[in-house]
């Protein structure tokens, strides 16, 4: 699945899936860290069936 740009700009990016998933752990649903092909670094998405 390709991330649309205008998700990714509004998106929080991280830079490592490590960062992504510390994020992750503090929300309080439950969220997958993927890597964007737009820009590269990690965002979170609660979507199950992401990529
Ligand atoms: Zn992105």
């Amino acid at each position: 699945m390709r991330t649309r740009l205008s998700i990714c700009r509004r998106k929080a990016r991280f830079a490592t899936r490590e960062e992504a998933l510390v994020a992750a752990a503090k929300a309080e649903v439950p969220l997958r860290a993927y890597r964007c092909d737009r820009c590269w670094r990690f965002h979170l998405t609660s979507r199950i069936r992401c990529r």
